[in-house]
């Protein structure tokens, strides 16, 4: 369940830096550091991303950074 294939859609909405599951806008969202160049983002549905500071892109987290 945890582990769905990403979607065209939810890469462009990443690419956008939106919320794959709700679109929320990925700014809004709750940001703590995550390691040198990365940010551990939290959306409010319970999403989790990895924001890189350098490249200024989104992804989904790996299991091993959550
Ligand atoms: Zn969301």
């Amino acid at each position: 369940m945890f582990k769905k294939l990403i979607t065209p859609i939810q890469l462009w909405l990443l690419s956008r830096g939106q919320c794959v599951g709700c679109g929320m806008p990925l700014a809004k969202a709750n940001s703590v550091k995550h390691s040198e160049s990365t940010n551990k983002i939290t959306c409010s549905c319970g999403r989790i991303f990895i924001y890189d500071t350098q490249k200024r892109s989104y992804r989904r987290a790996l299991f091993s950074e959550i």
